[in-house]
C-alpha cells in the first residue's frame, strides 16, 4: 500500500492558499447563504443533518460541488450551469486547490500537478448512483485535460481520439432508462498517460460488464443501445438499403418494447453525424465501419426473426409478415456471413454428439426465441469488446519512454430495485470490492500511518465489508464459487438447486438471508426463490431466476451455433466466449491496477428522482451520504491530524523562521523541526511528532506558521 495516506493539504505551496480560504470562511453572511466549501471546516461536522443542510444550501445557490479535504462531492444540477467554459477552465489552470470555489476543474488542476511534480501514478474514482453525474463529470475532466495539458499535432491526435472515444462508447454502450436517458450500460475505466512534459500521449479504456440483456428486452419506459436507433434514423439512404433495414424504428422488435423509440432528450439524427466523425478520427476505415453497421443490423434483423410450431422457419410465405420475416433472417445470412443451414439448424435444433454421428433434436419454439436471442446478446457484447480494442489501438502511443498516467474509473453505483437479478447482484459485488478498496486506501491506510508513526489518535470506527466480499468471492465458498459449481452440472443443476446449496453452505453467515432465516435475521419475510444480502450500503434481495443462464456462456448451450463461432475467421465476432468468473477476475485485476495509484475521489450525488433542477429530495440524498460513506470519511480528516509532513521536508521550507535552524541545522531534521515550532510558539495540543513526520491538527496552526513566513 506504500505511502498511501489521506493527504488534506497536499503540496506546502497550497499553505498560502489556504489563507485565502480562511478569509473567505469568516465571512458568516456569505457562509450562511452558500454554507461551507469544504466540510471539514464545518463546526458541527459530526452532524449529518448539518452536513445535509451544507449540502442543500449550496446546492440552491448552484454550488454544485463541495469538498471534504481533497475529496469532492457532486450534486447533479439537471440544468446547464455556466461553469464550464474555457474561461473558467483557465481559472483553475495552475491555481492552488483551495484558493478558489470547488471545482471539477480544481481536482483535475491537483491531480495533474500532482502527478507532474511527484512523478507517478494517480486515479479519480468517480461514484454514484445512475444519473448522478458521473459520466458527465468524467467528460469534464477529460475536456479539462485536453485544454490544459501541452499541444502538438501528434499530441493533437492523441486528444481528438481520447475525447471522441466517449460518442463511440456512448453509443454503444448507454441507453435510456427509467433513471437517466443516457444511462452507461458498462463500466468504464480509462488511463490517460502523460510524457514529462505533461502532453498526453496515450490512453487504454478498459471496459466491465456489459449489460447484454438490453440488446433483446428493455422494461417499459427504457430503450436499446442508443446505435440502434441512430442507424435507424441518421444512417443514410444508401447505407440503410445496402443493410436491408427501414427508416422506421416501430419496424425492430428489439427496439420497441420499451414503447419510447423517441426520447425528447435525444436526437439520434445529430448523434448519427457526431459518432460518424468521431470514428473516422479514431482511424476506423471504411470496411470497418461497414462490417460494424453490419452487424448491428444483422442484429436488428435477427430480432425479427419468428418461429412456429414446427419450429423450422417456413419454406413458403404466405403474408407480408412472414416475407419481411424470411427477409430478415435472409439479411441476417449474408450480414454475418453465417450459411443459412448453419444459422437455420443453429436457431432451431440442439446438436447431440453421437459416438459416430451427429443427431439434431428440435428446439420448442420457446427454445428457439430463446437461442436467437442468445445470439444476438453475443453478437453485441463481442462487437461492443471488439469496438474498444479497436479504439485501444487508436490510443496506443509508441513511444517507450517512462509516462505517467491519470486513470478515470466511471463505473456503475449501487442499485436495488423492486426485482434484482444477476446484474445488480454482480454491480453491487463490484461496489462491494470498490468500497474496500476505498476502506484500505484512505480510511485503513489513514489509522495505519498514525499507528506507524506511533501517534496516538482516536480510532474512528468504521464498517469493513470485507467479511461481504469474502462471501461473495472466496475461493469454495463464497457465492461466485457455489454459482460456478452449479454451472458445471449441465441438466442437474437450476436456479433453485443453486439456492439450496446457498443454503446448506453459507446459511450461517450474518450477511446472507434466505427464506427460511429472514424472519429471524432482518425481521422481512422472504419469497422461497429469493436470498437477501446485507449489503454495506444497505440490504437487497436477489431473484434467484436465471442466475444459472446468465453466468453461463448463454451461447454455449446452443452448441451448433457456438462451434461455428469458434471456428469463423470473422475477427468481429470470433473472440472466444465469456467465462463466468470473468467478471470477479477483471475486478481483482482492477483492483490491483488502482492500488498501485494514488486515489482522488468524486462522490457524485443525485438530488431527486425526477431529473429536474432546483428540486432537492433530503431522504433521497442523505441515503446516498450514508452508502457513499461521506460521514466516515470526514470523521477520518477531522479525527486525524489535517497535515503531515516529513521532517527533512517541513524543516527545509520553515527553518527561515528561527534564527537557530537557519541558515543550517547540525542536528537530526526531527531535532530541527522541535526547535523551530518552540520557537515559533507551537502548543502542545496542536501537533504531534511521529517517527518521521511532524502531524498537525488543525489547518489554523500552519495558517499562522504560513502567515509569518509570508511576513
Ligand atoms: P449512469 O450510472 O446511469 O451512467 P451517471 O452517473 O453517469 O449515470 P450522467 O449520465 O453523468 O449520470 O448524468 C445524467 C444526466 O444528468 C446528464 O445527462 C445531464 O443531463 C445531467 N447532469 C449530470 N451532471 C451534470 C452537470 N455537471 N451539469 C449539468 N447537468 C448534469
Ligand atoms: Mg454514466
Amino acid at each position: 500500500m506504500g505511502n498511501k495516506y489521506i493527504y488534506i493539504y497536499p503540496t506546502l505551496s497550497m499553505i498560502g492558499s489556504m489563507c485565502i480560504l480562511r478569509n473567505m470562511e469568516a465571512s458568516l453572511t456569505a457562509r450562511d447563504r452558500v454554507g461551507i466549501q469544504d466540510f471539514v471546516l464545518l463546526d458541527t461536522y459530526t452532524s449529518e443533518s448539518a452536513f445535509l443542510d451544507n449540502l442543500r444550501k449550496r446546492f440552491h445557490e448552484n454550488l454544485i460541488y463541495t469538498y471534504i479535504g481533497t475529496l469532492l462531492v457532486s450534486v447533479n444540477p439537471y440544468k446547464e450551469l455556466d461553469i464550464y467554459s474555457k474561461k473558467q477552465m483557465d481559472t483553475y489552470m495552475g491555481v492552488n486547490f483551495f484558493e478558489l470555489p470547488p471545482h471539477i476543474y480544481a481536482l483535475a488542476d491537483n491531480v495533474f500537478r500532482s502527478m507532474q511534480s511527484e512523478f507517478n501514478n494517480h486515479f479519480i474514482l468517480i461514484s454514484g448512483e445512475s444519473g448522478a453525474g458521473k459520466t458527465e463529470a468524467s467528460k469534464k475532466i477529460l475536456q479539462f485535460y485536453a485544454v490544459s495539458c501541452p499541444s502538438t499535432k501528434l499530441l493533437n491526435n492523441v486528444r481528438d481520439r481520447l475525447l471522441l472515444s466517449n460518442p463511440v462508447l456512448e453509443a454503444f454502450g448507454n441507453a435510456k432508462t427509467l433513471k437517466n436517458d443516457n444511462s452507461s450500460r458498462f463500466g468504464k475505466y480509462m488511463d490517460i498517460q502523460f510524457d514529462h512534459q505533461g502532453g498526453a500521449v496515450g490512453g487504454h479504456i478498459l471496459s466491465y460488464l456489459l449489460e447484454k440483456s438490453r440488446v433483446v428486452h428493455q422494461n417499459h419506459g427504457e430503450r436499446n443501445f442508443h446505435i440502434f436507433y441512430q442507424l435507424v434514423e441518421g444512417g443514410e439512404e444508401d447505407l440503410l438499403r445496402w443493410l436491408g433495414l427501414e427508416r422506421n424504428c416501430q419496424r425492430y422488435r428489439y427496439l420497441v418494447q420499451g414503447d419510447c423509440a423517441k426520447v425528447r432528450s435525444i436526437n439520434d439524427k445529430s448523434d448519427w453525424n457526431t459518432v460518424q466523425k468521431a470514428l473516422s478520427v479514431i482511424e476506423f476505415g471504411e470496411s470497418d465501419i461497414e462490417h460494424l453497421f453490419g452487424i448491428i443490423a444483422s442484429v436488428l434483423h435477427l430480432g425479427n426473426i419468428k418461429f412456429e410450431a414446427d419450429v423450422s422457419p417456413k419454406q413458403t410465405a404466405d403474408n407480408q409478415e412472414e416475407i419481411w420475416c424470411y427477409m430478415c433472417f435472409a439479411f441476417v445470412v449474408q450480414l454475418l456471413g453465417i450459411p443459412t443451414q448453419v444459422l437455420q439448424q443453429g436457431l432451431t435444433h440442439r446438436k447431440i454428439e453421437a459416438k459416430t454421428e451427429e443427431v439434431f433434436s428440435p428446439f420448442s419454439v420457446d427454445h428457439a426465441v430463446y437461442a436467437r436471442d442468445a445470439l444476438a446478446k453475443a453478437i453485441y457484447g463481442r462487437t461492443f469488446n471488439w469496438l474498444v480494442n479497436k479504439i485501444n489501438e487508436s490510443l496506443v502511443n509508441k513511444d517507450s519512454s517512462r509516462k505517467t498516467v491519470i486513470g478515470l474509473l466511471d463505473i456503475y453505483g449501487f442499485e436495488v430495485f423492486n426485482v434484482n437479478s444477476f446484474e445488480q447482484f454482480c454491480i453491487n459485488y463490484c461496489n462491494e470490492k470498490l468500497q474496500q478498496l476505498f476502506i484500505q486506501l484512505t480510511l485503513k491506510s489513514e489509522q495505519e500511518e498514525y499507528e506507524m508513526e506511533g501517534i496516538e489518535w482516536e480510532p474512528v470506527p468504521f464498517f469493513n465489508n470485507k467479511i461481504i466480499c469474502d462471501l461473495v468471492e472466496e475461493k469454495h465458498r463464497g457465492i461466485i464459487s457455489l454459482l460456478d459449481e452449479e454451472c458445471l452440472r449441465p441438466g442437474e443443476a437450476t436456479d433453485l438447486t443453486f439456492l439450496e446449496k446457498m443454503e446448506e453452505k453459507i446459511s450461517g453467515h450474518p450477511h446472507f438471508v434466505t427464506h427460511k432465516l429472514a424472519d429471524q435475521k432482518t425481521r422481512k419475510t422472504l419469497e422461497r426463490g429469493d436470498f437477501r444480502l446485507l449489503h454495506y450500503a444497505g440490504e437487497v434481495t436477489y431473484c434467484v431466476v436465471g442466475f444459472l443462464d446468465k453466468n453461463n456462456d448463454l451461447l454455449t448451450s446452443f452448441n451448433n451455433l457456438h462451434n461455428y463461432y469458434k471456428q469463423t475467421t470473422d475477427t468481429y465476432i470470433s473472440v472466444t466466449p465469456q467465462v463466468v468468473t470473468q467478471f470477479k477476475s477483471s475486478l481483482v485485476s482492477l483492483t490491483e491496477i488502482l492500488m498501485s495509484k494514488e486515489p482522488w475521489y468524486v462522490r457524485c450525488i443525485k438530488p431527486n428522482e425526477a431529473k429536474q433542477p432546483g428540486r432537492f429530495d433530503d431522504v433521497l440524498v442523505r441515503h446516498q451520504m450514508k452508502y457513499l460513506g461521506l460521514m466516515e470519511h470526514l470523521r477520518v480528516r477531522r479525527a486525524g491530524f489535517a497535515y503531515r509532513r516529513k521532517y527533512e521536508i517541513f524543516l527545509q521550507r520553515y527553518k527561515p523562521l528561527c534564527p537557530e535552524t537557519w541558515p543550517n541545522w547540525k542536528g537530526t531534521a526531527a531535532e530541527g523541526v522541535q526547535c523551530l515550532i518552540k520557537h515559533l510558539g507551537y502548543k502542545p495540543n496542536e501537533y504531534k511528532m511521529g517517527r518521521t513526520k511532524i502531524f498537525i491538527r488543525h489547518p489554523s496552526t500552519l495558517f499562522a506558521t504560513e502567515d509569518a513566513f509570508q511576513v
